[in-house]
């Protein structure tokens, strides 16, 4: 009963697909499995925008893909998967899985599905999946797709539609909501009423879903190179809150409000030209006109400047700590970025060697830029700063002297 489109119906060629996908999927088949590109890279090609990466879906077992393939590991205890190395790629293969109703069931309070770990056939696999345009079956061997949920029309109609009820869907798994944002934003679709309403209203079940889970959503989200319009999506539908406990107060600050746009689009821009970014120095940014608060407060309060920096960048961390799990490093990057600022303002001698010495310095100019971008210090200062750390020992005593 699904519908197999045939090549003329979605345009995909085998020649767009990685060779690699391609090729897990002929040796599985030829080993008599089924096997289908599935998930992100079919939308993304009928969409016309390059796949990240590939997942594959199969009848073979974990085991029986390790067996067919030497470059090969299974991953994950709860649900097992398989990486297949082929040259330079890696590809994510996945048994067929089934669907899983929270009567039948390990659930927690809320109805949020604790087990997912069920093999099942294809069409059980796809109706697990969350969006029709993320239910696309694409057999390399025929140039065709198998379409369980009208996915292909959804596509042509801009449209991002939940597969069976999105309450239910949601309640599952409040995950999928800001998948949802996050999708919609990137691949320019519009939230199907029925999927969107519920949103603002279940919003709060996020706050049951694991921080390590949902830090890593964000980050998703943040590095989606569409992190501007998909922030500006969350807050409209009422899902900022509770991710990112400060950012509405950040926007909210009109020097605030400028930095984080510069900071994003900065971020974005990088990321559409395949640039590296880091976590720390976009949540450095995103989280600096708190510490400013924080720490003009303490400052007003009778304390030391250097401490009372310390400690307002502790607090702040420490805020967004339960609900974003900030990992340990990306905490130090963050207050090491933080850090150097002040230093900044110390242009004279051994302190100024001493800052460009920084492991992360590069890091921390980055963001001293960003400050002058913004309108927070004059950009004399990060010129200053690039001049001397390019310049010769001569010309940087020179620059010394002058620096007022
Ligand atoms: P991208 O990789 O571009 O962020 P994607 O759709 O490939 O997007 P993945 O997280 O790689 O996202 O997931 C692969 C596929 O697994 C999805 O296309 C979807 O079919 C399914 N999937 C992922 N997360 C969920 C979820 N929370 N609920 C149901 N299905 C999901
Ligand atoms: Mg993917």
């Amino acid at each position: 009963e699904p519908a197999i489109l045939p090549v003329e119906r979605h345009g995909i060629r085998r020649e767009q697909l990685s060779p690699a996908a391609r090729k897990v999927c002929a040796v599985l088949q030829e080993k008599g499995f089924k096997a289908f590109v599935v998930g992100g890279a079919v939308r993304d090609l009928l969409i016309g925008q390059p796949p990240k990466d590939y997942d594959v879906a199969t009848s073979a077992t974990p085991e029986e893909v390790r067996a067919a393939f030497r470059r090969s590991r299974i991953i994950g205890r709860r649900f097992k998967i398989v990486h297949v190395m082929s040259g330079p790629e890696t590809i994510e293969v996945s048994t067929f899985r089934a669907s899983q109703d929270a009567e039948s069931t390990d659930t927690d309070e809320h109805g949020r599905v604790l087990r997912d770990n069920v093999f099942g056939n294809q069409q059980e696999d796809a109706t697990r999946r969350d969006f029709t345009v993320n239910a696309l079956y694409y057999d390399p061997g025929t140039e065709t797709i198998v379409d369980y949920h009208h996915g292909v029309a959804d596509i042509q109609q801009k449209t991002l539609r939940v597969i069976g009820d999105p309450r239910t869907r949601y309640r599952e798994d409040p995950v999928r909501m800001l998948r949802a944002v996050r999708l919609a934003a990137k691949l320019g679709l519009a939230i199907d009423p029925a999927a969107r309403q519920p949103i603002r209203e279940m919003g709060p079940l996020l706050e049951n879903v694991p921080a390590a889970r949902l830090f890593d959503e964000m980050l998703k989200l943040l590095f989606s190179g569409h992190s501007m319009k998909c922030l500006q999506q969350l807050r409209g539908e009422g899902l900022h809150h509770g991710l990112l406990p400060l950012l509405d107060v950040i926007l909210e600050q009109p020097m605030g409000e400028r930095f984080v746009t510069l900071a994003l689009e900065n971020t974005d821009e990088r990321v559409r030209e395949d640039k590296s970014v880091s976590p720390g120095f976009l949540f450095s940014t995103l989280l600096w006109h708190e510490v400013l608060k924080t720490w003009d407060k303490k400052k007003a309060g009778g304390d030391h400047s250097q401490p009372a920096l310390f400690e307002a960048m502790d607090e702040v961390l420490d805020a967004q700590a339960g609900k974003l799990a900030i990992t340990r490093r990306i905490a130090g990057d963050i207050k090491d970025i933080w850090a150097m600022q002040p230093r900044f303002d110390k242009r004279t001698g051994k302190a100024a060697y001493r800052v460009i010495e920084q492991p992360r310095y590069r890091a921390g100019w980055d963001f001293l830029r960003l400050r002058a971008q913004a309108g927070e210090i004059p950009m004399e200062i990060v010129d200053w700063w690039d001049d001397f750390a390019h310049a010769g020992h001569d010309e940087r005593e020179a620059l010394l002297r002058q620096a007022p």
